[in-house]
């Protein structure tokens, strides 16, 4: 069996090289048990000299790919790239970050070799700041509610799909890619193990709050339009809040007489309906912008460098081969 490793790389070049020993390591473990390994290390325009670390990683060991970018299109396009690039019938997706610990990609193979199609880590939250875990906890809540796929706190791209589960994720060509959520959508049988979370080898996670909180809104809006039911739900209810206050209203002035005041209840309805329309028009520019993407059909990333040959980019409507007539 063909293993590949397939790690997106931004602005890694200190622990690429201790990334790759380790990597390197698991392959000779391996290599008795019949496993062959290829690495492809996707350069997501960092921003330091990783690509020049690929580049002589390529040239110390035949079985590295590398391509790198032209800039920073972000890990989603990265591991795209890579998915692309890996030809092994099992691929092992993780950070090079060495977050993910090499080790467990021989327990990987091993559950996959009992027929697995995705072997999945699952970080424990343990070691990380309690507010990231707590926000962790009620996102997941949330979105497990509303998307249709299940999404499960700690998965991350720590994973080892399968050659048929990898074609199948190809195969979606959305530009606007939440991985964590295509994994689940393509389904196949799956298991999952857990690890203890390690911390970062060098440099630092380049998720700002910011980042997290769009990743979180992407989950959402990405797999269904409950978001728009909601919002509709949310105006029936505006409704009829507003009709039975009405009703009280007049009911109030026919019993007792009109009275005048009532300055906050009118602001108060103003401004609360005003918001609630700003955020159902928010939610409709949400899924609108999301089309406008798709429409254009614009490649996810260019590549600047590469040692593969083959480097075909798909639009979102399939190959660029297949829309030649
Ligand atoms: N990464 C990438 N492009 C980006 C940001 C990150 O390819 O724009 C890579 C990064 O090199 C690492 C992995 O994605 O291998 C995870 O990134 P990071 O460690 O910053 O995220 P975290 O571990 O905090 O989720
Ligand atoms: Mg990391």
């Amino acid at each position: 069996m063909l293993i590949a490793i397939v790690a997106p790389c931004y602005d890694e070049q200190d622990v690429i090289g201790r990334f790759h020993d380790e990597v390197q390591k698991v392959a000779e473990e391996l290599l008795p048990l019949g496993h062959d390994m290829e690495f492809v290390y996707v350069d997501d325009g960092s921003r330091d000299r990783t690509l020049a670390a690929l580049e002589r990683l390529a040239e110390l060991d035949s079985r590295v790919r590398y391509v790198s970018f032209s800039r920073n299109f972000g890990k989603e396009a990265a591991l795209l790239a890579g998915l692309r690039h890996a030809s092994g019938d099992s691929v092992v997706v993780m950070d090079a970050d060495l977050q993910h610990p090499p080790e467990l990609i021989k327990r990987m193979v091993d559950l996959r070799g009992q027929g697995y199609d995705q072997v999945i880590a699952r970080r424990t939250r343990s070691g990380e700041g309690l507010t990231r875990a707590v926000t962790a906890r009620v996102y997941y809540r949330l979105v497990n509610r509303l998307v249709d796929v299940e999404l499960v706190d700690g998965v991350g791209d720590f994973r080892l799909p399968s050659r048929r589960v990898v074609d199948a994720i190809l195969d979606l060509t959305e530009y606007n890619r939440f991985s964590k959520g295509l994994f689940a959508w393509v389904g196949f049988p799956s298991t999952t193990f857990e690890y203890e979370n390690a911390v970062r080898a060098h440099g630092r996670s380049s998720w700002s709050f910011r980042s997290l909180l769009n990743y979180g809104l992407d989950g959402l809006l990405s797999f269904n339009n409950r978001p728009l039911r909601a919002a509709l739900y949310l105006g029936m209810g505006l409704l009829l809040c507003t009709g039975l206050y009405t009703a009280w209203i007049v009911v109030a002035a026919l019993v007792n007489g009109v009275e005048t005041p009532g300055y906050v209840t009118i602001i108060t309805a103003v401004t609360a309906a005003a918001a609630m329309q700003m955020i159902m028009l928010g939610i409709i520019g949400e899924y609108t912008g999301r089309i406008y993407y798709e429409v254009k059909g614009r490649p996810h990333f260019l590549v600047k460098a590469t040692n593969v040959e083959r480097t075909q980019d798909r639009t979102p409507y399939g190959t660029s081969k297949d829309l030649i007539p």
